[in-house]
């Protein structure tokens, strides 16, 4: 509802022609999808036509440019009267700043030693020559990647998930992996422009679930590992009770 540019054209989820098996497990794990044969699959994206002869249609689900996203809502917090530091270090603010929420994503380790890094990366692509209208999950079994259009024939690609908390650059057999991946979906891929390749590294607890905790006299918001896009409303909602909560308990004292 804030952010602008919220595709709702669901997703489809494809396999290789020899690993249609992942289609079923897939299938088996999730659920909101209907199976969807050839003449489906060519009737929802015209561009995969004759390229895939099983697949899952997840009808509910969206999709949004984070980027562009994040640039609305600061500029709809700036309207709205919100004043935003940037570059600011938030680390050492004490109860003196008043009530904290402390989402510093994977940097707020030394607060929480139970979070992990998982290292993911991406590569942003642009082609005139494919058009897909939604994400497009491409099922393998070593490592399930996906296709996301953006506009102007921009397309992510993504993303990789790897058990290590090194921010470093994009490596040769990730890139080699998200680009076949993405060349298997359409050869026509083989002739995009790569525009950026970047990794950053997910926040996760043990069980990949995100938490609210206070400790050390703030609100801790992390752990969001795969799907801090997705589930940021909801989180943000519940922090803000709490720290609504907080800030008239200060009142009270
Ligand atoms: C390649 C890739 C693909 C992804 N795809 C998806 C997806 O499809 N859907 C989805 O929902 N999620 C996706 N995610 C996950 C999503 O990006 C994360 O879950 C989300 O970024 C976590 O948000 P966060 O705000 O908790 O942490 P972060 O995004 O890490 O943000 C933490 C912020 O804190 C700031 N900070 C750090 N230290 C300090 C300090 N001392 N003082 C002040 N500020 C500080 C940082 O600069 C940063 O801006 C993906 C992640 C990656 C890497």
């Amino acid at each position: 509802a804030h952010a602008p540019g919220v595709v709702r054209a669901g997703t489809l989820v494809v396999a290789p022609p020899r690993d249609t098996n992942e289609i079923d497990r897939f299938a088996a794990r999730t659920s909101g999808h209907a199976r969807v044969d050839e003449g489906q699959i060519a009737a929802l994206e015209p561009d995969l036509a004759g390229r895939f002869r099983k697949g899952l249609f997840f009808a509910g689900e969206g999709h949004v440019d984070p980027r562009a996203a994040m640039r609305a809502l600061v500029e709809s917090l700036r309207e709205a009267g919100v004043e935003l530091r940037f570059g600011a270090d938030g680390s050492a603010l004490g109860p003196e700043a008043g009530v904290v929420v402390d989402c510093r994503g994977f940097a707020a380790r030394p607060d929480l030693p139970e979070l992990r890094g998982v290292r993911g990366e991406m590569i942003r692509v642009r082609i005139s020559e494919v058009r897909l209208t939604r994400p497009v999950r491409f099922l393998h079994p070593r490592i399930p990647l996906y296709v996301v259009p953006r506009r102007d024939g921009e397309y992510m690609i993504g993303a990789t998930m790897i058990e290590s908390a090194d921010k470093g650059a994009v490596t040769v057999r990730s890139a080699l992996e998200m680009l076949g991946a993405a060349y298997a979906l359409h050869p026509a891929f083989g002739e995009a422009e790569i525009l950026e390749m970047s990794a950053d590294v997910r926040p996760a607890y043990p069980d990949n679930e995100p938490r609210i905790v206070e400790r050390v006299g703030r609100i801790f918001v992390n752990g969001f590992y795969r799907h801090g896009f997705l589930l940021a409303p909801a989180f943000a909602k519940r922090a803000a009770t709490l720290a609504f909560e907080r800030a008239e308990d200060r009142v009270a004292i």
